[in-house]
């Protein structure tokens, strides 16, 4: 690979802002060489002028089968009909606007069909520049409870074993779904939680011996305190947290991706499901509770993480992430801290090498053509992403 530099006035490393510049980053084989303050180019390398760089981020929950930006509610039912081909083809195409987003690496949350899998094994093949994959494979889920299109079923309780040992044997982490959906007009979870403590005791014991972390599709307290005293690595959405389940995710170090995008464009396109004006306010009330949370989760060290929830309704992979940034940034929390979210924290927890900028990191990196610390709509402007030291384009 042909030696390169980049030039910007200010990076984020993966923890902290360096405002100083203009700093030159020099990189070949695909790792960042030398970083240098002060202009004083290499005139015969490649160079790369920006404003701001920062490592790639982490999408850490999406569906890379389903197209967010299909509103059509039978449409995307029909879609679930598809062919393997038509759903790959989804897929690869959410990898690549993730791509141009900034994003280089996803963590899938499951799909039924095998396509988050597959795209794990095209890796590198497809795009040098696309994401790297993590992916479930298959959730689990109880029979009969929500999420047929993510999820194998528990049908008796005897073959539980066997089954999470199955689905840990393709997965990089095991997902489970703890409870339904939540009911906007209700304003709370729909039905008890899909597993008991010893059930899901059982599921995370399991795939922690294959070595495998679990993460839970979970929201309402009922569900989360059984996935806290499971063991679970993660809890997914999360709506209806209390402080007190934030204090032990804080004690223990599991982590939180709070999914605002999925319910604030419920609430930002009411017509859409037909929501009355009481639904409303409940969405509200339901945004205004998480957006509280997460500040207090970050004042008491919660790792959080960020994802999108793309692929539902209305969240679209690469765009409805920068929304969920602005959102987070919305909550009250430092740009620096939810930066940190994005980049560094999950790669560090996740056992993935680390992405962040400094001499020796595997160049994955979003270079912008405007700071987020100035605007922060900057994050719409990626100018070029690198992944190992690859070169893409995105806004000349
Ligand atoms: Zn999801």
């Amino acid at each position: 690979m042909e030696p390169q530099q980049i030039v910007v006035d200010s990076y984020f490393d993966g923890q902290h802002l360096n405002d100083r510049g203009p700093y030159v980053f020099s990189l070949s084989q695909g790792v960042i060489q030398a970083i240098r303050q002060g202009e004083c180019l290499d005139p015969d390398v490649l160079t790369q002028r920006g404003v701001f760089l920062m490592p790639g981020m982490v999408e850490a929950h999406c569906h890379l089968f389903l197209d967010g930006g299909e509103l059509d509610l039978s449409k995307r039912a029909a879609y679930l009909k598809f062919s393997r081909e038509a759903m790959l083809a989804v897929g690869r195409q959410s990898l690549a606007q993730a791509a141009a987003a900034g994003i280089s690496l996803v963590r899938d949350a499951g799909d039924i069909h095998g396509i988050n899998l597959q795209l794990r094994s095209e890796q590198g093949a497809l795009s040098a520049t696309n994401p790297t994959v993590l992916c479930p494979g298959r959730a689990i889920r109880n029979a009969g409870r929500y999420g047929g299109f993510m999820a194998t079923a528990m049908t008796d309780e005897a073959s539980l074993d066997a089954l999470v040992a199955d689905l840990a044997g393709e997965a990089d982490q095991v997902k489970i779904l703890m409870t339904g959906l939540i009911d906007f007009e209700a304003g709370e979870v729909k039905g008890p939680p899909q597993f008991t403590l010893q059930q899901a005791r059982r599921i995370t014991q399991i795939a922690k011996a294959r070595g495998r972390r679990t993460f839970a599709h979970c929201s309402g307290v009922a569900g989360i305190d059984i996935a806290l005293a499971a063991g679970i690595d993660s809890i997914e959405h999360g709506f209806f947290i209390t402080r007190q389940q934030l204090r032990i995710m804080a004690d223990q170090g599991v982590s939180w991706v709070p999914t605002f995008s999925p319910v604030h464009f419920q609430w930002a396109r009411p017509e859409l499901a037909g929501w009355s004006a009481q639904t409303v306010t409940k969405l509200e009330q339901i945004l205004d509770g998480h957006r509280q949370q997460l500040a207090y989760a970050y004042e008491i060290g919660v790792p959080v993480l960020v994802g999108s929830d793309a692929g539902s309704p209305g969240v679209r992979h690469g765009y409805s992430y920068v929304e969920e940034l602005m959102l987070m940034v919305g909550a009250g929390v430092r740009l620096e801290q939810i930066l940190h979210s994005a980049t560094a924290l999950p790669r560090r927890l996740w056992g993935c090498s680390a992405a962040n900028i400094a001499i020796g990191s595997s160049a994955d990196m979003v270079l912008f053509d405007k700071s987020p610390f100035d605007d922060l709509a900057a994050l719409r402007h990626v100018a070029a992403t690198y992944k190992g030291g690859n070169l893409q384009i995105v806004s000349a």
